[in-house]
């Protein structure tokens, strides 16, 4: 599916569909590294398929626009700082093409090959939770909604439509299947029994603060943050961290929030930022069954365009 880069320094241990991870060369086969490299590629998945071609500088975007939520998160919004799992400062510059990551303090850590596309971690033990929260009622939220009234199997008020917010964010927790597996939707009762009530507490009330500064950061910026996911893990010291990407187009959908408000269709109100243009394109164009088509050059072109116009409209001073 993927060759690994030979990084100077760094030893090749895992690809995910989007991110490839490499751990000091140094390191022991069986021992767990303090830091990582996590080096965010071009690819794109949906429908659990890793797509050809992949979306010009995608992993530049993504990576750039963690590394500044990272930051708001931090406490650049006014909130508490949020622990997350940047193992050294990650430099964000401004320059005439908009924000940019040059990694410059992290020159002698992230090989030139990467530099924008990879941050250093430090490595965690993670949570087997992706921590999914909702404000918006969309996607297979909206598709079981439609037949009992719920999400996840949470009750909601009737009458709601494609795209509407609901009344307060929920919280619907997965359960992160191993490699090849499909992630499946538990109840809260089962994170519980996976990591304890303290834990599962925790994991739930942070996703939910999280999620409720950084929808009410993109509001300010003209950007409806219908839903997204975070992945945490504890560092050794116990204390839970939020790692992985964050509040990227690949792990949250974001609307336009002038769209949204003056639309008539579920189209116009929810002109995506996120890879939701593929799925539409790939849902009209296969029936699931075998490979799926490579996606025409539009598709990868508008889907970037707008990958870029996110993230400079939400980093916009
Ligand atoms: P998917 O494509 O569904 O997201 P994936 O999550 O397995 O699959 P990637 O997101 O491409 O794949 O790879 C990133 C991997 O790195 C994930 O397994 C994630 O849990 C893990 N990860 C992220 N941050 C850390 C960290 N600080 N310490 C340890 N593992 C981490
Ligand atoms: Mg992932």
């Amino acid at each position: 599916m993927t060759t690994p880069l030979d990084l100077h320094g760094w030893r090749h241990v895992y690809s995910g569909k989007v991110r490839d991870l490499y751990v000091p060369a140094e390191t022991p086969e069986s021992a767990r590294p303090a830091r990582m490299l996590v080096v965010a590629s071009d690819r794109v998945s949906a429908f659990d398929h890793v797509l050809a071609p992949g979306i010009t500088e995608k992993g530049v975007l993504l990576t750039t626009l963690s590394l500044w939520w990272f930051d708001q998160l931090a406490g650049a919004d006014g909130g508490r700082g949020i622990p997350n799992h940047l193992a050294a400062s990650h430099v964000l510059t401004r320059g005439e093409d908009g924000l940019a990551n040059t990694a410059d303090d992290l020159k002698s850590l992230i090989p030139d090959a990467v530099v924008g596309r990879a941050m250093v971690v430090k490595s965690l033990g993670m949570q087997p939770i992706e921590c999914v929260v909702r404000g918006y009622l969309t996607g297979s939220g909206w598709a079981e909604y439609r037949e009992s009234g719920t999400v996840c199997g949470i009750p909601l008020p009737t009458g709601l439509d494609n795209g509407d917010r609901l009344p307060e964010p929920i919280y619907t927790p997965a359960w992160k299947a191993p490699m090849g597996q499909h992630d499946e939707n538990i109840p809260y009762e089962r994170t519980v029994e996976l990591v304890g009530a303290d834990r599962a507490a925790e994991l739930r009330d942070l996703s939910l603060e999280i999620y409720r500064r950084a929808a009410a950061t993109a509001e300010r910026h003209g950007v409806i943050l219908a839903d997204t996911k975070f992945e945490f893990g504890l560092d050794d010291d116990g204390v839970m961290t939020l790692a992985d990407e964050v509040l990227t187009s690949d792990s949250s959908r974001y609307w336009d929030a002038a769209a949204w408000a003056s639309g008539t269709t579920p189209e116009e109100r929810m002109a995506s930022f996120d890879k939701q243009i593929v799925r539409d394109w790939l849902a009209a164009h296969w029936d699931k069954q075998g490979e799926p088509p490579a996606l025409p050059a539009e598709i990868v072109e508008r889907t970037a365009a707008r990958y870029r116009e996110l993230l400079d409209r939400l980093t916009a001073a």
